[in-house]
């Protein structure tokens, strides 16, 4: 019995009364990281989230400052990487107060001038937002602005048809984005605005915690923090934060370090998650950063080892599928049969020329007469080989034989499989083309 209660208090209650502890001088500035209560050697720089999760939910119930309601269907904790978790409290490296001050001073310096940044409506936050996930600044800027030329409202935007706005946003890929964009915007002006809390624009289509931060930060001057690619690697850099970013505890670490920025008061918060995400486009770049001229060279821990290249911890690269496809090009007079892929997925609302994946060891042209009758209702016709597409999305490698139609019966013209709509078109400009259709139908012309 004696023994049982010796082996409870040395392997259960002492160790999280030792971490509890420690966990309280570090918000007290007093650089003693929890491991080293616990009996680990701590790795210089470690912050206490690399505790066990075990150890990490067993703190949540004394520091947990919830975001509010969570963008999760049922309700859970899990929509918000703050929601529920701990807070940055227990992970102060550096001081925020002199990193906040240089930042901003920096920002203030070097800032690009953006047409979001001088005339930063919520409307326009949101737009420029979803337009550069995945993209480059130079790129977005000619959609935003015919974006804003033919819809200078949230509602405007909102009463246009879906193939409007994706016929505007044909070129700048990742189309999920439009769709969400413009189910987002519906819903906002059935609201009579955006949001202006996280909370809010969370229960909004399309918006992620990213999004939320953006928008409540900058168009709001709400403080709360927000972390995208660049912020992600800035942070792991400064910190030389050793685990995987992308996990759960590795969110709630950045999150909370970004929320510590804000706790500061200095600046506006729109300014100050800018400036971050400035830092990491301009200087604090993947490739050769140029730490020679950035504002936390000082205090950065990974340039203190000389060991940039290991942060952020890189995820296992997903292997590129290499695809032969097929696309069958009808034409009936001057005009084009196309079909509207159906569903959320990859270019899904998109027109295209009837199209499909080959099966293996099928010969294209075979493959061609297969899909123009599965997917489109097309029987038999004479085909003519016009070239080969290739394309590339981030998880495939298209390489399409294109085949010109004529001769078919087209009596039974219907979508099938993976299209919502199939028909003959005479302003092919007019419906929304992905950038893939678009190469199909310039090889068949
Ligand atoms: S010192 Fe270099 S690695 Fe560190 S944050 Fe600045 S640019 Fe990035």
């Amino acid at each position: 019995m004696f023994r049982d209660g010796v082996d409870h208090l040395v392997e259960g209650v002492w160790p999280r009364l030792m971490f509890r502890i420690a966990v309280f001088w570090e918000i007290k500035g007093v650089d003693l990281p929890a491991r080293t209560l616990l009996g680990d050697t701590p790795r210089k720089g470690s912050p206490i989230a690399t505790a066990s999760e075990d150890a990490v939910q067993d703190i949540q119930g004394v520091f947990c400052r919830p975001m509010g309601r969570c963008n999760t269907s049922d309700g859970q904790h899990g929509g918000h990487p703050l929601a529920g978790s701990i807070t940055h409290d227990t992970q102060s490296r550096t001081p925020p107060e002199s990193l906040v001050s240089a930042l901003l001073d920096w920002y203030k310096e070097n800032a690009r001038t953006l047409p979001w940044r001088s005339d930063p409506k919520p409307y326009h936050v949101l737009l420029s937002e979803l337009m550069l996930q995945q993209t480059r600044v130079d790129t977005v800027l000619a959609y935003y602005d015919r974006f804003l030329k033919r819809w200078p409202t949230l509602s405007d935007l909102a009463s246009a048809t879906e193939d409007e706005v994706l016929t505007e946003w044909a070129g700048l890929g990742y189309y999920r984005r439009a769709r969400n964009l413009h189910r987002c915007v519906r819903a906002a002006d059935a609201l009579g605005g955006l949001p202006s809390d996280v909370e809010g624009l969370l229960e909004l289509p399309g918006i992620g915690p990213y999004t939320a931060g953006a928008i409540a930060s900058i168009a709001f001057d709400v403080a709360t923090p927000l972390v995208d690619g660049n912020v992600e690697r800035i942070l792991t850099r400064l910190d030389a934060y050793g685990e995987d970013p992308r996990k759960a505890a590795g969110k709630r670490y950045l999150w909370g370090r970004g929320a510590q920025f804000h706790d500061e008061g200095i600046g506006k918060p729109g300014d100050l998650n800018q400036a971050l995400m400035e830092l990491g486009a301009l200087v604090c770049t993947p490739k050769k950063p140029r730490c020679e001229t950035c504002p936390w060279e000082t205090s950065c821990v990974a340039r203190a080892r000389g060991d940039i290249a290991s942060f952020p911890k890189k995820k296992a690269k997903t292997k590129v599928r290499q695809v032969e496809a097929v696309a069958a090009v009808l034409r009936r007079g001057d005009e084009n049969l196309l079909a509207r892929r159906a569903g959320d997925g990859l270019l899904g609302g998109l027109w295209e020329p009837i199209f499909g994946e080959c099966r293996e060891d099928e010969a294209p042209k075979d493959a061609a007469l297969r899909v123009l009758r599965e997917r489109g209702g097309v029987h038999g016709g004479t085909l003519v080989e016009k070239g080969l597409v290739t394309h590339a999305f981030s998880h495939q490698r298209l390489r399409v034989t294109v085949y010109t139609v004529s001769n078919a019966k087209l009596d039974a013209v219907t979508a099938g499989e993976g299209y919502s709509e199939v028909r003959f078109v005479r302003d092919v400009e007019a419906l929304g083309l992905s950038t893939l259709a678009r190469k199909l139908l310039a090889v068949a012309s």
